[in-house]
């Protein structure tokens, strides 16, 4: 595998997971009542951004209504109204929305990515789905060269990460426990940040709030 372009070719086509399959379709054709007059994305979604970026963001998986629904990674619900708005206020991003694939949002310097590429029930993978997609997280990460961030949102996004440099080198998961504004340094000197994940089940009750990102994304931008 050359490029991401070439690598996003082929995972927009992948139906190694049954059960993501038919709930990424079901939700496409089934619609969300506010949502009738979309044509639904229904396929795996991709990362978004730069090939050549520094900071990486990496997330659990589109959601139904979301990413399944636009076709964009953190495009089009709660989760990506909160993340941006933080983005565009801490001088990251060039807007602070991010509602449909052509809105022309830039994540400066950044590119984000799910680590499972198709919604799941729920928002509940299984580990064989995590396992089946990590084999893509893999090749990504090995070809996001110019990486010197991570930020990861949420515990799964956290736990992909620390698989992919368990496989690669010889960490202590327990060395690395998830948590939010935690900071590393990874054995190949890159800078991991997790941060608890943007959903408006932490947003709205204050869990995480505005203050919390921006004060993050100012630690990230010092390491940039
Ligand atoms: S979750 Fe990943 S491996 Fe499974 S069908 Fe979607 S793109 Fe393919």
């Amino acid at each position: 595998m050359k490029s991401i372009q070439q690598l996003n070719e082929q995972i927009i086509t992948c139906r190694k997971c049954e059960r993501l399959v038919t709930f990424r379709e079901k939700i496409a054709s089934e619609k969300r009542k506010q949502f009738m007059d979309w044509t639904y994305w229904g396929k795996p979604v991709i990362g978004y951004g730069h090939d050549n970026a520094k900071l990486l963001i990496v997330g659990l998986a589109p959601a139904a209504h979301g990413g399944n629904r636009t076709g964009r990674v953190f495009t089009g619900d709660k989760s990506a109204d909160f993340l941006l708005m933080c983005l565009h206020t801490a001088g990251m991003a060039n807007q602070p929305n991010s509602d449909h694939r052509d809105d022309g949002l830039n994540i400066y310097d950044g590119y984000m990515t799910p680590v499972l590429k198709c919604v799941p029930p729920g928002d509940k993978p299984t580990a064989e789905e995590l396992r089946t997609c990590f084999e893509y997280f893999t090749l990504e990460m090995a070809l996001l060269t110019h990486v010197s961030v991570i930020l990861t949102l949420g515990k799964i996004a956290h736990d992909n990460i620390l698989k992919y440099y368990q496989a690669e080198y010889s960490i202590k998961k327990s060395d690395y426990p998830f948590g939010h504004f935690k900071e590393y340094i990874l054995p190949d000197k890159k800078v991991l940040i997790s941060s608890y994940h943007p959903s408006p089940r932490n947003v709205n009750t204050k869990r995480l709030t505005k203050e919390m990102m921006l004060e993050l994304f100012t630690t990230i931008k010092d390491r940039l």
